[in-house]
C-alpha cells in the first residue's frame, strides 16, 4: 500500500495539530474544518478503508471510538452532542486512503448530510 499523508503526519514528516495520542492511534485538527470542533481519529496502522477491515482490527476500530469519546469530552462537546464519520472510497468522500474517524461538533448538524440526489 502506497504511504499516505496520515502517515507522514504520524512519523512527524509534515506537522499536524495533534490533539491525542497512544500506542494505536493519532488524532489531530483537520486543516479544513466543516464545523467548529473538527478533528481525525487515525489508527497507526495504515489500513486504506473500511472494506479492508479484517476480525483482527476490530479491538483496534472499537478504540478509536473511545478516543473520539474521550476526545468530545476534552473539546467540551460531548453533552451537546457530535458526529462521528468514516468515509468509504469515491461515493463515500474519502480522499486519504487511511481510514479516519471524523469528529465533528461544536454547532447542530444538519441531518440527512446530502442534498438531494
Ligand atoms: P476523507 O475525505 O478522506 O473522509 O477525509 C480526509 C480529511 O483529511 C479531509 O477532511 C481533509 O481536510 C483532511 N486532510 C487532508 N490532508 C490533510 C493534512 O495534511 N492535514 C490535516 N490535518 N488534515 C488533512
Amino acid at each position: 500500500m502506497s504511504e499516505t499523508i496520515f502517515d507522514k503526519i504520524i512519523k512527524r514528516e509534515i506537522p499536524a495539530d495533534i490533539v491525542y495520542e497512544d500506542e494505536q492511534s493519532l488524532a489531530f485538527r483537520d486543516i479544513n474544518p466543516q464545523a467548529p470542533v473538527h478533528i481525525l481519529v487515525i489508527p497507526k496502522k495504515a489500513i486504506a478503508t473500511i472494506n479492508d477491515l479484517t476480525e483482527s482490527d476490530e479491538q483496534l476500530v472499537g478504540h478509536l471510538y473511545t478516543v473520539a469519546a474521550h476526545i468530545a469530552r476534552a473539546e467540551g462537546i460531548a453533552n451537546d452532542g457530535f458526529r462521528t464519520v468514516m468515509n468509504c472510497n469515491e461515493h463515500g468522500g474519502q480522499s486519504v486512503y487511511h481510514i479516519h474517524l471524523h469528529v465533528l461538533g461544536g454547532k447542530p448538524l444538519g441531518w440527512p448530510p446530502y442534498a438531494g440526489d
